[in-house]
């Protein structure tokens, strides 16, 4: 009996070592798969003829040959399916559809201001599930079909239970965004953090092994990737660099500290900056104000250019606490913030050459892809709906 089950198992670890391999590589041949797992060649050919009919694997063509027969090139099929990856902030929610290879076949963004209209869990729920049935719309026909949803949030999210524990910026606490969902949507639906989602997400672009996403919007938070894994902690719930502090002194922060990160790099500060100058600022910042304060700075204006170089400087600073506490090799910055990093570059590059220990000077902080969240989301939910695939969990 025990036997049985071993060799059940091993043929599935085999079948995914395979496909992870297939899934990583461009074109791999039979005996490649042989020489690059160690597994026989009887084994890889029987496995891969699996692959092929579950339609995860297709045959594109001959390899040169080495003496013998020309082999068979495999390529893992990017249209086996679709998955669907949703970034909710608090300004807009991007919605994209993307096949298996992850590439993006459409997106869609829309803007929210659930600052001056706060939404509840019910209105967010339904808001997320149009959006969702707007990309189902346009996928293409597929062997397998809309496999998943993922969806990215901006807050603490417990990720196995599809649960969102504390969005603090939506004013949204303790909501079970799958069961919810689930009342619109069949597909099944995996949730996390925004941060970890873009974490994920420019990792699988770059393989950069060890890398730091930090999301900087109304609220900022980080993800961390540590050789090749995502970083949860111990309770699922690492990342909020936004509430390390930067000063002993400062605002009150909604987490309880003073002082935090969040309150000097975040669209706040900027608002914070422009009034102490004398600007004109609304109480409910627009969804597109960070655009505007870019237009406005772009055009010269020494206000907009000052409170910009303020932020910088404090962006900067939590950034080399970063550099110095995880040593990445590449840190990413996303969210409405980095549309002003033309702006902030000479500054953050300045405070990261001068301040930052001597062996974490080098390491490049450049802006993520606008669509990073939505499309990690879009990764997690496909490694989940694929069994085989390697897993951010
Ligand atoms: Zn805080």
């Amino acid at each position: 009996m025990s036997t049985t089950v071993d060799a059940s198992l091993m043929r599935h670890v085999n079948k995914r070592t395979v496909l992870g391999l297939l899934y990583q590589e461009k074109a791999i041949s039979r005996s490649d798969i042989s020489r690059t797992t160690g597994l026989n060649r009887a084994t890889v050919s029987s496995l891969v003829d699996e692959l092929i009919a579950d339609q995860f694997v297709v045959e594109v063509g001959t390899g040169r040959s080495s003496g013998g027969r020309r082999p068979i090139i495999l390529q893992f099929n990017t249209e086996t399916g679709y998955v669907i990856g949703v970034d909710v902030q608090i300004t807009h929610v991007t919605t994209v559809l993307a096949n298996a290879g992850r590439e993006v076949v459409f997106q869609h963004r829309r803007n929210i201001d659930a600052m001056a209209a706060p939404l509840d869990e019910s209105a967010l729920t339904r808001l997320i599930a149009e959006e969702i049935a707007v990309v189902k719309r346009v996928c293409p026909p597929s062997p397998h079909g809309l496999m998943g949803v993922g969806v990215g949030l901006p807050g603490l999210v417990d990720h196995q239970r599809g649960k969102a524990i504390y969005l603090p910026n939506l004013g949204i606490t303790d909501w079970n965004v799958r069961d919810s969902l689930a009342a619109f949507e069949s597909l099944p639906i995996f949730v996390d953090n925004d941060a970890n989602c873009g974490a994920w997400s420019e990792y699988l672009s770059t393989r950069v092994p060890h890398l730091i996403f930090v999301n900087a919007g109304i609220g900022v938070g980080a993800g961390i990737i540590i050789n090749g894994h995502l970083y949860r902690g111990a309770g699922g719930l690492a990342g909020e660099a936004g509430h390390h502090a930067i000063s002993p002194t400062g605002d009150d922060c909604h987490c309880g500290n003073i002082g935090c990160w969040e309150q000097y790099a975040s669209e706040r500060a900027i608002q914070h900056s422009l009034a102490a100058a004398g600007a004109l600022m609304p109480d409910i910042l627009p969804s597109d104000f960070v655009d505007q304060c870019v237009r406005e700075a772009d055009a010269g204006n020494p206000i907009y250019l000052a409170a910009f170089e303020t932020l910088a400087q404090h962006l900067g600073v939590g950034l080399v606490n970063l550099l110095n506490l995880f040593n990445p090799t590449a840190v990413f910055l996303s969210g409405t913030l980095a549309e002003a990093y033309h702006l902030m570059q000479p500054t953050l590059a300045s405070i990261v050459e001068t301040r930052a220990m001597f062996m974490n000077r080098h390491i490049p902080v450049t802006p993520a892809s606008s669509i990073s969240v939505a499309l990690g989301a879009a990764g997690l939910a496909l490694a989940q709906s694929i069994a085989l695939l390697p897993t951010v969990l």
